[in-house]
């Protein structure tokens, strides 16, 4: 039975007073049946870190240099990350990939760097609107993550998957439970050829999760919790999306 994992991603949110008002709210709203993370912008990281540690509560950063060091102006890299206490990177947000140009390739050996450091990628994939109405949300995905898995062909690590439609990505338009779960099977089982053990793997779901649709969402077979934008810079919603889970 995979553990359900959830995790917010405040992506270029918060000040110092508002992360401690809200981590205090989800350090008080324990316990969580689920895994529960957070991914904050890199300045706040040791804070984040001084503030949950003791917690069973988990940090992490959005993204993370595909380099090991050197210069690389403004880059931060997986042994940093790993310096903090990061439990996860995001890799491969759909917004890194328009607003930065990530390809396929760069997706992948950022997930490796993260890996090599002991800190756990978070891959994310996913189809834009015109992908999905051209029929290629299935070929589009699977490439993705093919990148992935090809360039980890032999690590027995954890990986997490992330799938997130863009065109549900902060429109308030979620992908159903069905459209969701067609995805994730589909994920799941290219994971399962790849590494045989696709059974152990989590596969998150986001994309417009709210506390009010995040209970159908997670009761689907194939996924196992949550990305969360929006609403996990509101310590209600998102408490409220960890107990669902
Ligand atoms: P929203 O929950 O705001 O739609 O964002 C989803 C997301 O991009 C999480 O990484």
């Amino acid at each position: 039975m995979r553990r359900k994992l959830v995790v917010g991603n405040w992506k270029m949110h918060g000040s110092r007073p508002a992360n401690a008002e809200l981590l205090a709210a989800l350090i008080a709203g324990r316990p969580y049946a689920a895994d529960v993370a957070v991914c904050v912008p890199n300045v706040f990281l040791s804070e984040t870190a001084a503030t949950l540690a003791g917690s069973e509560l988990r940090w992490g950063a959005q993204d993370v240099s595909e380099h090991e060091q050197g210069a690389y102006t403004g880059e931060v890299s997986a042994a940093m990350l790993a310096e903090c206490g990061c439990r996860y990177a995001i890799v491969g947000h759909s917004e890194r990939r328009a607003y930065h140009a990530e390809s396929d390739a760069v997706v992948a050996r950022k997930a490796q760097a993260a890996l090599a450091r002991g800190v756990t990628p978070i891959v994310c994939v996913g189809e834009t609107l015109e992908q999905r109405d051209a029929g290629e949300t299935e070929a589009v995905v699977k490439r993705q993550l093919s990148a992935v898995i090809h360039q980890l062909a032999h690590c027995a690590s954890e990986i997490v998957v992330a799938y997130e439609p863009v065109w549900a990505i902060g429109t308030g338009r979620t992908a159903t439970p069905e459209q969701a779960q067609a995805v994730h099977a589909v994920l799941r089982a290219q994971l399962h050829a790849a590494t045989g053990r696709g059974h152990t793997m989590r596969i998150l779901y986001g994309g417009s999760v709210k506390a009010d649709n995040a209970a159908t969402l997670f009761a689907q077979p194939d996924i196992d919790g949550g990305l969360i934008g929006g609403a996990s810079l509101k310590a209600a919603d998102f408490i409220a999306i960890c107990r669902a889970a």
